[in-house]
């Protein structure tokens, strides 16, 4: 393969600054290029992803690191030492056996793969914080981010622990938690009119135009998306050291949906677990359901759409990377699949009632689409399960607001309290 992209490595990084990674390579047609501030393939335009050359990765050696992601550096473009860098230190979120919601939607085995115990609850630390290692290596000064919400509350809390400058920018339609939960880190919130779409356009000019500003899902998305392959090296762990049989993710982008893949294939390829075939399964909402549309009509692109959902997490019209999301699961003999919005207010209300787990809108997507699996017959009901909780339900209240919450409210007397229990019907 040559080498298409400008020669210089990104000049002043230092010796190892990207760990065991060693090229980018475009993922439309393989030209590879030297690691830098690059994101798109100077031949074809298309998407850049890390490459590596791994040494043995023994299981001992990850198990022996931190509690975090970043004992599984190794498996990053992140340097050695990255574990002593002020991050949020994201990950090793708990991986719970789900019982009670397996029984009631007729699985033998599930786990439900828990990521709103991140520091900002949800999936997004982890990929915000390999972003900024990058940022970091490449002397890139400013975090930013287009956002549906949560990206813009993990940049702005992991840029006020390391200390330096963000900027987020936000549709103005956005849950209020979510844009209380990013001001309070002091960042720079801006407000876009306009759809998530919109913010991610405005974004990339911009990212084009200042120099020193690492937009973590533009112009540092390569190493952004490593990330997302830590939720794959955990569940793998957590199994002690195995692959699930199926795996239920929500689909914005759909870049956390293609690196699950990417670690799980990692972990196969480096001898850490047994290979055996998975397959992974895509969710989304209905109103906003670009690549489950492109999956059912037999398409390879995705036809963008104009979001109307609930689910804002997920809103992504024009999602980058969709066309990978349908390889992926084609590959592995998944399926993508939509769910309504009242469908994911009563699958919130499942896995709460369940699991005593309170997701956010993404999270009712995903429960509720492994439900709608189930009943089309796509998932395997014997065969172990894992559904991802990709953020935490206190962000998007306003969705089950008045579906909950204390019908009557009594005097402090207990014939107030008899009178009302026996009344409760
Ligand atoms: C961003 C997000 C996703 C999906 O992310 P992509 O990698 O863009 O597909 C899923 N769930 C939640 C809660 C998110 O915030
Ligand atoms: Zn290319």
């Amino acid at each position: 393969m040559t080498a298409v992209f400008s020669a210089e490595l990104a000049t002043g990084c230092r010796a190892g600054a990207f760990g065991n990674a060693t090229h980018l390579v475009c993922r439309a047609c393989g030209a590879r290029g030297p690691l830098g501030p690059f994101y798109a393939c100077l031949e074809c335009f298309g998407p850049l992803e890390v490459g590596y050359d791994f040494p043995t990765i023994s299981r001992a050696q990850l198990e022996a690191g931190p509690k975090s992601i970043w004992r599984y550096a190794p498996l990053l473009p992140v340097p050695a030492d990255i574990a002593t860098f002020r991050s949020t230190d994201p990950g090793f979120t708990r991986l719970v056996e789900a019982r009670r919601l397996a029984d009631d939607l007729g699985l033998r085995q599930l786990w439900v793969k828990d990521d709103s115990g991140n520091p900002t609850h949800s999936f997004k630390d982890r990929v915000v914080a390999v972003a900024l290692s990058a940022a970091r290596e490449l002397g890139l000064q400013v975090l930013a981010c287009p956002s549906t919400g949560n990206l813009a509350n993990a940049v702005a809390a992991a840029a006020a622990r390391a200390g330096i400058r963000s900027v987020v920018f936000v549709p103005e339609n956005l849950e209020h938690q979510k844009i209380i939960a990013s001001a309070i880190y002091d960042t720079t919130l801006v407000a876009v009119h306009g759809s998530y779409d919109d913010v991610n356009k405005l974004a990339s000019e911009i990212a084009a135009e200042e120099e020193g500003w690492a937009f973590v899902n533009v112009n540092v998305r390569p190493y952004y998306a490593e990330g997302s392959k830590t939720l794959a090296f955990e569940i793998a762990e957590q199994l002690g050291w195995r692959l699930p049989d199926q795996v239920v993710i929500p689909i914005a982008s759909g870049s956390q949906l293609t690196k699950i893949d990417k670690g799980f294939t990692e972990l196969i390829d480096l001898g850490l677990v047994e290979p055996k075939p998975y397959r992974i399964f895509g969710a989304q909402a209905t109103g906003c359901s670009p690549v489950a549309q492109a999956y059912r009509s037999g398409h390879d692109v995705v036809q963008p759409v104009k979001p109307d959902t609930i689910a804002k997490s997920l809103a992504i019209g024009n999602p980058a990377d969709g066309p990978y999301v349908l390889d992926v699961v084609r590959r592995t003999g998944g399926a993508i699949v939509d769910v309504d919005d009242e469908t994911v207010i009563e699958n919130i209300q499942r896995l709460a009632r369940t699991e005593g787990i309170f997701a956010e809108t993404a999270g009712g997507v995903t429960v509720g689409v492994t439900a709608k699996l189930v009943a089309d017959g796509l998932l395997d009901p014997a065969a172990e399960t894992v559904v991802i909780n990709s953020g935490d339900g206190l962000k998007t209240l306003d969705a089950v607001a008045d579906r909950v919450g204390p019908k009557t409210t009594i005097p402090p007397r207990y014939e107030a309290f008899t009178e009302f229990w026996k009344a409760r019907g």
